[in-house]
């Protein structure tokens, strides 16, 4: 990476304290004083608990060349450049957008949806490296601060940017997009994920379809086509439709689970038919696959190329990981949890679990505001309509689910209910059979991977 001050100051209009180095250049930009490297741009942002400017010496004593910085600061004598700026979050936005703009050859696929944006980004990543030079975000890093540190270490190297996209309310994807103005937009689905904050799903649908803001004839969406409020968007742009339904542009069929925990499918694609696979288990995966299929072709790519890289496609952890210890399986879908994504992982397990005692482990959604009740209770009847022979619930809002799940016809006995992890960890030895197959999760703060270790450890 080659960013030089001048880059700096003129993407952010800040000005140098004390001397100006002309020429400077930085080997990259970090926001974390505690792994800056030499030669590094520092820029500090001021967090709820925790303020970068607090530990501007730190960075400079960690070999940081410059520092940007939002408040009147003395850094006392050294080399180190300090560039004062109105707001260094805005400023590392800037940057971002700067740089885009400086490589704007470089063709940006953005993507966003409610649930399977990180799997599709690793999708359309590995199946586009194959014959591109792409940069994308690492893991999760799809925030108003992940997104644009990700962006700033774009170069002429690369062919290619494919970008996350997160958002909690309106605005969010907006700016997201202004910084990074994609060529390409994929969105996954419109869930129930932070209906907290927006109130409905049509509000989602607004707030996600922020990504095409800057469209024009020449850009082109991949939509979810399986998905009631995305099949009827109109744009004025060009919409690619992706699904199982045949009525999509880009359909999957002939869907089966591999001996490997994977999964094989047929693809209908502009009259042709082909086969391909994925180790990455559950058929919604298979949604998450068709856009980095289609993106493939698109971007003229070869079948057998595209093939690999897609089976060369790795699941990130805690996300649907069959786990096997002393007879039982663990399906770890701990990562987090809204309505979709656990009614998706109930599916897998009823898939996947053919003649086997089929129990969940589930832990309260949150962030579902209003529609919280309503949300838990309709997952409690999902679990007795698929078949689920045990249910077990952790936290406050998890009772719904119990509740729900009996009032739908569940026996009594065969559901359990906790407020406290130590008593379900208790309960676990006496419930918990060989032969049992046991789908856990639960959002992000319930920690639900706990349950998961103590199941590997004690069990
Ligand atoms: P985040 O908002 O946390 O960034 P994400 O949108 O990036 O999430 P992933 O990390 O890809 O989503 O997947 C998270 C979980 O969502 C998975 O473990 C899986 O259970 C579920 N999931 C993924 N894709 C889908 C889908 N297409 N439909 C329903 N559920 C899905
Ligand atoms: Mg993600």
């Amino acid at each position: 990476m080659m960013i030089t001050l001048d880059d700096i100051l003129f993407a952010t209009k800040g000005n140098v304290i004390g001397n100006a180095y002309h020429n400077l250049s930085f080997s990259g930009i970090s926001i974390d004083s505690r792994n800056i490297k030499n030669g590094q741009l520092f820029i500090p942002l001021v967090g709820e608990r925790f303020d970068g400017h607090d530990f501007i010496l730190n960075a400079v004593r960690g070999g940081a060349t410059a520092c940007l910085t939002q408040k009147d600061i003395e850094i006392g004598d050294n080399d180190t450049v300090l560039i004062r700026v109105q707001d260094t979050l805005r400023s590392l936005q800037d940057i971002a957008k700067y740089m885009r703009q400086k490589y704007s050859k470089v063709k940006v696929i953005a993507i966003t949806g409610s649930t399977g944006k990180t799997t599709t980004k690793n999708f359309v990543t590995s199946v586009l490296s194959q014959k591109y030079k792409v940069l994308s975000n690492i893991g999760n890093y799809n925030n108003q601060i992940g997104l644009p540190l990700t962006l700033v270490d774009i170069d002429e190297t690369h062919d290619i940017a494919v970008l996350e996209m997160g958002m909690n309310s309106f605005g969010e994807i907006r700016n997201l997009s202004d910084i990074a103005r994609p060529d390409v937009a994929i969105i996954t689905n419109i869930g129930t994920a932070h209906i907290g904050n927006l109130g409905s799903r049509e509000n989602i649908l607004k707030a996600k379809l922020e990504i095409t803001e800057f469209f024009g004839e020449d850009n082109i969406a991949y939509f979810n086509g399986d998905d009631d409020l995305l099949n009827k968007v109109n744009g004025n742009y060009r919409i690619l439709y992706f699904g199982f339904n045949e009525k999509n542009d880009i359909q999957a069929f002939n869907i089966k689970s591999n001996k490997q925990d994977g999964m094989e499918f047929d693809v209908r694609y502009k009259g042709d038919i082909k086969h391909f696979m994925t180790k990455i288990p559950g058929k919604h995966n298979i949604l998450n696959a068709l856009p980095a299929i289609a993106a493939g072709y698109n971007f003229g790519m070869k079948y057998e190329d595209i093939f690999d890289g897609l089976a060369g496609t790795v699941n990130e952890k805690m996300r649907l990981k069959l786990i096997s210890v002393n007879g039982i399986s663990i399906i770890d879908d701990t990562y987090n949890a809204n309505p979709d994504s656990v009614k998706a992982a109930i599916d897998y397990l009823i898939d996947i679990s053919t003649n086997r005692r089929k129990v969940v482990i589930l832990g309260d959604m949150l962030e579902l505001g209003e529609y919280t009740v309503k949300a838990h209770e309709e997952i409690g009847e999902y679990c007795h309509l698929s078949g689920i022979d045990l249910l077990i619930a952790y936290g406050d809002y998890s009772k719904h689910i119990v509740d729900s799940a009996v009032n739908s016809g569940m026996r009594p006995g065969d559901v359990f209910y906790y407020q406290n992890k130590q008593e379900l960890f208790r309960s676990l030895k006496t419930i918990v059979k060989p032969g049992d197959v046991i789908l856990v999760k639960g959002s992000r703060g319930m920690k639900m991977d706990e349950i998961v270790d103590y199941l590997e450890e004690k069990y």
